[in-house]
């Protein structure tokens, strides 16, 4: 009788598919990798936002566009950038972000910690979502605190968005130049430290503090999926270098 050769992959996805049986604390710690299957470019590789040429954004380092000084000092080039380049209201979740709300939806994953801004994990069905980096999908008055609709900033013919305080209205997105918003980082932790399972996907580890949270994690499995290595040197008890919806697609719960 044939037995039909596994591929590298294959194992890998089995010994993964095992260590999700054994485990039901999950928390899967994400980055822009698991957003890109849905087009939204990641910021720092080859095809990412900040190699994107747009001669109007030119003469400004890509980090100052994302960062609180232009949002304050120069707000009307911050919401030209934002606008054009944030808004994510007609982008669909992909596969990765379904399964995992399927993980969740069978007990098997507490929390997902992610990096990403969009919002897609909760449109998934998600429901335990620590964003630290804050979200697009909510905004709110500089001076009184007012919440607006998420769709607000985009929605808005206004160069710069204002309150009828007179306030400006912001995104609830952690820009450069700000900390991580308290709760939400608190949170991460707290997931992280008591995890059976880590799954850290779609990462480069490049930006801190967001890749320092892993070393809290001292649960039994460590797994990376990821396209090529990371920057920072973790020890893992899985490496799957590979596409993450290919790797999703695989997994059962
Ligand atoms: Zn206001």
């Amino acid at each position: 009788m044939n037995v039909p050769m596994q591929s590298d992959l294959e194992k890998k996805i089995n010994i993964l598919n095992n260590m999700i049986k054994e485990s039901n604390k999950i928390v899967f710690f994400g980055g822009a990798g698991v957003s890109t299957a849905s087009g939204i470019p990641d910021f720092r590789s080859k095809d990412g936002l900040y190699n994107q040429h747009n001669v109007q954004f030119e003469k400004y380092q890509p980090e100052y566009l994302l960062d609180r000084h232009c949002l304050y000092c120069n707000p009307k080039v911050f919401y030209e950038f934002y606008r054009q380049k944030m808004d994510t209201r007609d982008i669909k979740p992909n596969i990765t972000h379904y399964k995992l709300a399927e993980m969740e939806k069978f007990g098997k994953l507490k929390a997902i910690v992610t990096q990403n801004i969009d919002g897609l994990h909760q449109k998934a069905g998600s429901k335990n979502v620590i964003e630290i980096h804050g979200t697009t999908q909510k905004c709110y008055c500089t001076k009184c605190k007012k919440e607006f609709p998420y769709d607000y900033i985009f929605n808005s013919t206004d160069a710069i968005p204002k309150c009828e305080c007179g306030g400006m209205i912001r995104p609830d997105v952690t820009l450069y130049s700000e900390p991580l918003p308290v709760k939400a980082s608190n949170d991460a932790y707290n997931a992280i430290a008591t995890a059976d399972m880590l799954i850290v996907a779609g990462t480069s580890l490049a930006v801190y503090p967001a890749a320092g949270m892993i070393d809290y994690f001292t649960g039994k499995y460590l797994v990376l999926i990821n396209k090529g290595n990371v920057d920072k040197a973790i020890y893992t008890d899985l490496f799957i270098d590979g596409d993450m919806t290919e790797v999703f697609k695989l997994i059962t719960v």
